[in-house]
Formats: C-alpha cells, structure tokens, sequence
C-alpha cells in the first residue's frame, strides 16, 4: 500500500494507474476503521482496479461545539488496517494541504440538505458535499464507495454527481452492525457501557417498524408511532427525529413503500447516533 499525503503526490500515482486504463475506486472516510469503513474497501475491490481510500477529518463539516478536536484519530491503526484489507493507496492529507489553496468557496447543498441532520447540523453537509466534490476532482474516481449508513449523506452524493455532472459511478453499502444490531460508528468509542445497551434503543427502534412494515402496516405516522415508542421507553435516549421519507429527496411520506426510508436519530449520554433502515431491500 502506498501512503500519499499531499495532493501532488496522489495525482502522480493516479495518472500512472489512469495510464493503464485501470479502473479507480473512491473510499472517502474520517478514520478510526472499523468493519463498516473496511466493507467498502470490499465492494470497492470488487469494482475496480486500484483502491484508494482517503483518511481525512474534515473540519468543515464540523460545527463549533461538536467534536472536531476529540474525534478518534489513530492514524497507525487505520493504515495497517487499511493495508490488511487491501487498500492500494492510502490519502491522509493534513488540513494544511487540504485546504492549501483556500476554504472559500463551498457546495451549497440546497433543500434535500435542510432536513433531519442537515436542521441538526447546519452547514455540516456544505463542508461534506465541499471535500467529496474536492476529492472527486482530486482523485478522479471511476466509482465512489459510500455507507448506508449515512442515508442523506448518500442521497445528497447522489444529486453533487448527478447535478455536477462528476462520471462517477456511486456504490452504496448496507450498514454493517455489530452482533446485536448495534450500527457501527466511529462515535460507538464515545459511548459508556451504560450508553452502549441504550444505544441499541436506535436499531430496535428500526426493527420494530420494519416487522409492522412486513406485516403489512404502510401508514407512516404508524410506523414512526412504533419507532418512536421503542426510543421513548429507553431511559437514557433522547429522541432527535424518527423520520420516515422517500430515498430521493428525503421527503416524509404518508405510505411507506418498497424503497422508502425510516431514519431515526437520538442522543445517547452525550453523543449523537444514527441509524437507517431501506424498507423492501436487502441490507434493511
Ligand atoms: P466516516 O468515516 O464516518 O465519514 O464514514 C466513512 C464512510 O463509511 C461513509 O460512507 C459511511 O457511510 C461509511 N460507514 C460508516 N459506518 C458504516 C457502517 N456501519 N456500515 C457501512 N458503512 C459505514
């Protein structure tokens, strides 16, 4: 595995493998690998030629308060990690070199961004949507991997490539989970034993709406009736939203079809966890 820290560098390596006409797999991440992060490695294996990930916390997306300084930072054991899992290139940039030729200017991530975590954290998709169209630029995938786990974020991948006309093809991955449902999460380390038994309040939250969903129940209202509950009779769990959409616009719907989303989101102690299930799909 090549470890490439500056731009320049990458775009080097890059147009080596471009040269050869072998097919390049986009892995964006913040770090601290778990099984989730290196599930994409294993998709984006099976797409292309070359695996580069890149291992960068991107303090635009960050908002003052949330956890920009104290987010998990382990450089060494993401690279062996990385390295295990087959990952070709490695990208750590430093802020520095990220952001070399200014912060300025932004991706304006319009209406799909101003709902559920975009109202929790403004302008957090602004700094996401900024990095991942400057890492298509810089890298200049053919497919770019990314988790269901973050449902908007995806959905929000989605419109940046299709409105900006970035030739990329987008993969999404099924949320890998811990034995007991937990989703996987970098935050999870933020999380006390006590947090640790609440937090599965989110994925069985979930579940519960998805067995009413396959027994029939459509009605939205209902389905979020279901999740809601499951969260509220948690002690510890602060409900933010539990939303039921559409997987296009992210959109709240009245009948919850094959393909619509339920999105739960809720504090835990101090952190903040999410979780999302696609109704009728594998992975849900
Ligand atoms: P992050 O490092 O949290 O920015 O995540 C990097 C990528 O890994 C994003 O595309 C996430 O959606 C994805 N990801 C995070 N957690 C999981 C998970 N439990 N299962 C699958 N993908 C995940």
């Amino acid at each position: 595995m090549q470890h490439v820290t500056t731009i320049a560098e990458l775009r080097a390596v890059l147009g080596r493998e471009r040269h050869q006409a072998r097919r390049i797999a986009l892995v964006p991440t913040m770090g601290a690998l778990h099984e989730g992060h290196l599930t994409l490695v294993d998709d984006a294996r099976l797409r292309a030629d070359v695996v580069v990930m890149s291992l960068f916390v991107n303090p635009l997306q960050f908002r003052p308060g949330e956890d920009f300084e104290k987010y998990p930072r382990h450089l060494e054991a993401d690279r062996a990690r990385a390295e295990a899992r087959g990952v070709d290139v490695l990208f750590a940039p430093t802020v520095e070199e990220m952001y070399r030729a200014g912060g300025e200017i932004r991706i304006v991530a319009g209406e799909t961004a101003s709902r559920w975590e975009g109202a929790a954290r403004p302008g957090h998709f602004e700094g996401v949507l900024t990095v991942v169209a400057k890492l298509f630029n810089i890298v200049q995938p053919d497919v770019a991997c990314f988790g269901q786990k973050d449902i908007q974020q995806v959905t929000l991948v989605r419109h940046l490539i299709a409105q900006l006309d970035f030739p990329i093809e987008l993969a999404v991955v099924p949320t890998v989970r811990e034995a007991d449902g937990l989703a996987l999460s970098s935050r999870n380390v933020y999380l006390n034993a006590a947090d640790r038994h609440a937090a599965l309040a989110l994925s069985r939250a979930l579940q519960a709406a998805v067995t009413r969903w396959e027994a029939g129940e459509r009605t939205a209202a209902t389905l979020r009736d279901v999740a809601l509950a499951v969260l509220a009779g948690t002690s510890g769990v602060v409900t933010d939203y539990v939303a039921v959409v559409d997987g296009m616009r992210m959109l709240p719907v009245d009948r919850a079809e094959p393909g619509s989303i339920i999105a739960v989101a809720a504090r835990v102690g101090s952190t903040r966890l999410i979780d999302n299930v696609l109704l009728g799909r594998r992975g849900a």
